[in-house]
């Protein structure tokens, strides 16, 4: 059987797959992408699209290294979008280049007062209410609107960005949890073999005794959504916790709707509770902090989900940077969070840097192999109440 010798196999076609196999493409790698079900269709294409600054770990007393490793993230974005940085994301749609953070009245001291201590000042002021965003304005909020410097994206179209230039080298495999076989069969041999499949890598590198020392965790989630949403909002519900009582982002979905998209404390709550209950607590926070927004004639979904990442040594908490464990030829990759990606590629380009693995401007047909289809937003596959 003919050899096929690619320089990088990746396994997982989320955002952390994609944004390291668009570097390596453009840069001469020749590399073999494969997804066992949708280009994005994991925890990507159903992330709120926020490229978080750290300001919001900040707000929950959690200024440390999560903070700090986060804070350089919305520039790298930025470059990509402007398409200046290792990967070009110009054709992306940004949904709106900086999201608020909603801070109900009698909060606000306290809370201005931490984040100046936390000397983010830059990045955030308060917007004087005659230069709210008219549908603030007219939600019926009362309390302090917060300009925050982050934007959030269309993730669909990130997603789209990253994959469809090279898109004949991401293909199915029809074996996800026998990746080494499926690449015997073919015939592939690869200098690295990155796994960026989220919940299956753990599962993967325990099968191929490499997961000495490897933790991972996690964290549920039950995501809500509303259409058709009145406008468009980008904003964090702020309560008296370390989580926003609701994080609301708006998605077009394909028949052109509008959808909110609630997490925060309202998805906060575990996959098995039921539908109702996310819906209870969404409709609750939506009366107390948007009190004009008319809830009757509308219909809600909810999305169970789980977050993957390297484990925390803080019960409930994310971990301060991605994390990639290698072991020989292998790297197991989570980049904790979609805002990650950039700072997740860098550490996998350093690996092979170290390694001393050069693009070899070589291109396998990799046609042979089934192609794999692009994944559609959650609130396309919902099943919405009547
Ligand atoms: C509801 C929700 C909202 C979020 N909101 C935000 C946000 O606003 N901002 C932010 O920064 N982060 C957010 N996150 C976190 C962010 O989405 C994730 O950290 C990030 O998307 C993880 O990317 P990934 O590529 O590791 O995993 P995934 O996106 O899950 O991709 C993994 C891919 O690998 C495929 N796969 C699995 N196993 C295999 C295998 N063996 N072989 C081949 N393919 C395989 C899967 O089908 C999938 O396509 C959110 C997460 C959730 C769940």
């Amino acid at each position: 059987m003919v050899e096929r010798n690619a320089d990088i196999v990746i396994f997982g076609a989320g955002i952390a797959g994609l944004w390291t196999f668009n570097r390596l493409k453009s840069l001469g790698y020749d590399v073999l992408l494969l997804e066992s079900q949708k280009i994005g269709g994991g925890q990507s294409i159903a992330s709120q699209g926020i490229i978080h600054s750290g300001l919001k770990y900040a707000f929950a007393g959690k200024i440390n290294k999560l903070a700090q490793s986060i804070s350089a993230m919305p520039d790298m974005w930025r470059d990509a979008i402007r398409g200046q940085g290792p990967v070009d994301l110009s054709s992306v749609r940004v949904n709106i280049s900086s999201q608020y953070l909603l801070i109900p009245h009698g909060f606000m001291g306290g809370l201005v007062k931490l984040v100046t201590k936390q000397a983010l000042g830059s990045n955030v002021h308060e917007v004087k209410p005659e230069h709210w965003p008219e549908p603030i304005k007219q939600s019926g909020f009362k309390g302090s609107v917060i300009y925050m410097d982050e934007p959030v994206l269309d993730v669909a179209s990130a997603v789209h960005s990253l994959a469809a230039p090279y898109q004949d080298c991401i293909r199915l495999i029809d074996t996800p949890d026998q990746p080494l076989e499926f690449l015997a069969r073919h015939n592939i041999t690869a200098k690295k073999i990155i796994f960026t499949g989220a919940a299956s890598n753990q599962a993967i590198a325990a099968d191929l005794g490499e997961d000495d020392g490897l933790r991972t965790q996690a964290r549920p989630l039950k995501m809500g959504m509303m259409r058709p949403a009145p406008f468009e909002i980008y904003a964090h519900l702020v309560g008296t916790s370390d989580k926003p009582v609701a994080t609301i982002t708006t998605h077009k979905a394909k028949d052109g709707t509008l959808v909110w998209y609630i997490g925060g404390q309202v998805a906060e709550r575990g996959k098995e509770v039921p539908d109702q209950e996310v819906i209870n607590a969404a409709k609750s926070a939506l009366q107390r902090y948007l009190p004009q927004v008319d809830t009757k004639a509308v219909q809600w979904a909810t999305l169970p989900i789980d977050r993957i990442e390297g484990a925390s040594d803080t019960e409930g908490w994310m971990p301060d940077t991605p994390s990639v464990h290698h072991k020989g030829a292998h790297l197991y990759c989570w980049p904790t969070k979609l805002t990650f990606a950039p700072l997740l590629s860098d550490k996998i380009m350093q690996t092979l840097q170290q390694d001393n693995i050069e693009p070899s401007k070589t291109a396998v047909d990799w046609a042979f192999l089934p192609p794999a289809p692009f994944a559609d937003g959650p609130w396309d596959c919902a099943d919405w109440t009547k």
